[in-house]
């Protein structure tokens, strides 16, 4: 990548140098931990004594990040929690202790370089109330949107709960980055190839995007709301037509939602990291050239590796329409200042 720094990168993680007895004293048996390799370039996430994924230095190290960026052309990159951090299932007290401290070391994380990284907060969302505090609490500390996952064990998106935190960032105006986790499918079915992430994930996105359409949960909540799913969407876009038919043909499908399901695709958002020219060309059709945003993944493998590359390459987009998805949708979408 030559000239001048220029992207905005809407989806990356980060994992805080959180040591094993630190997280013990949250959550013994499920809250992680880095364990960094002498030498420190390398490490594993850890969750008790158990080895999650292999990671780099980039996770934890917020200069070593910024040179990256800088090789990679990234203006601006915004950073959320792995989501192994979430702590959905554990009680709901010390899961909202457990966030605010990862969005204080996520803010402590980005302060090294205030003008490169900026911070998406985690919430307990098992606690709605909590969750909404959390979020209020976390953007007045300077955070600019948050993530969550796309359910609390079987709360999709459309239920009251996960609703009314929606509400609450519809109208309070917080960004909301939705991320899929805690994939279907389990170990019998999907335990090699990483297939979770490559079926169980995309099934995931699609699942909390027809959740929130198909329950008419959009008809309730604020038009204000602004909520970008993770992974191009997964399978959404792809399958919408599917949808729309099932909803023309059947009335189990149309029950609770009064329009096909394809016309609420303007009031949601994605990132582009979706690897195919072909599927980002769907994508936009689908979604719309405002509602695509550039994401990355990073610093992890299955993201896209040289960033921003897929939609710089393709050939279906003016100059203007590639500067919509390269930065100037994430500045409106997360309100950043201009750069
Ligand atoms: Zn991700």
């Amino acid at each position: 990548m030559s000239g001048a720094l220029s992207m905005i990168d809407i989806h990356a993680h980060f994992l805080p140098q959180i040591g094993q007895q630190e997280a013990a004293a949250v959550e013994r048996e499920r809250a992680p931990w880095l364990r960094i390799d002498a030498g420190g370039e390398t490490g594993q996430i850890m969750v008790g004594e158990r080895e999650f994924r292999p990671v780099y230095r980039a996770l934890w190290d917020a200069d070593f990040r910024v040179a990256e960026l800088d090789a990679q052309g990234i203006a601006l990159q915004l950073v959320c929690a792995t989501p192994i951090m979430f702590g959905y299932a554990w009680e709901a007290g010390r899961a909202a202790d457990w966030a605010a401290q990862m969005n204080d070391k996520a803010l402590s994380f980005c302060a090294r370089h205030p003008t490169r990284l900026k911070a998406l907060a985690q919430v307990p969302l098992q606690d709605t109330a909590r969750a909404c505090a959390e979020a209020s609490r976390a953007m007045a500390a300077g955070c600019v949107g948050v993530q969550i996952g796309n359910h609390v064990g079987d709360k999709d998106l459309d239920h009251p709960d996960l609703v009314d935190f929606l509400i609450h960032c519809a109208d309070h105006r917080i960004p909301v980055l939705v991320h899929p986790w805690d994939m279907m499918g389990g170990p019998g079915r999907m335990k090699q190839w990483m297939l979770p992430w490559l079926v169980s994930m995309a099934a995931e996105t699609q699942l909390g995007m027809m959740s929130l359409i198909l329950s008419g949960a959009l008809e309730r909540i604020p038009t204000s709301l602004r909520i970008c799913f993770a992974h191009g969407g997964g399978s959404f876009a792809y399958l919408l037509g599917r949808a729309d038919n099932a909803w023309r043909q059947r009335d189990i499908v149309r029950k609770d939602c009064p329009r096909p399901p394809s016309e609420y695709a303007r009031r949601l958002h994605t990132d582009a990291i979706v690897f195919d020219p072909r599927a980002l060309h769907l994508l936009i059709d689908v979604m719309g050239v405002d509602n695509v945003m550039l994401g990355s993944d990073y610093p992890f493998p299955l993201g896209e590796q040289q960033v921003g590359s897929l939609v710089r390459g393709v050939d279906f987009l003016s100059g203007s329409q590639r500067a919509q998805i390269l930065s100037d949708n994430a500045r409106r979408f997360f309100a950043l200042p201009e750069g």
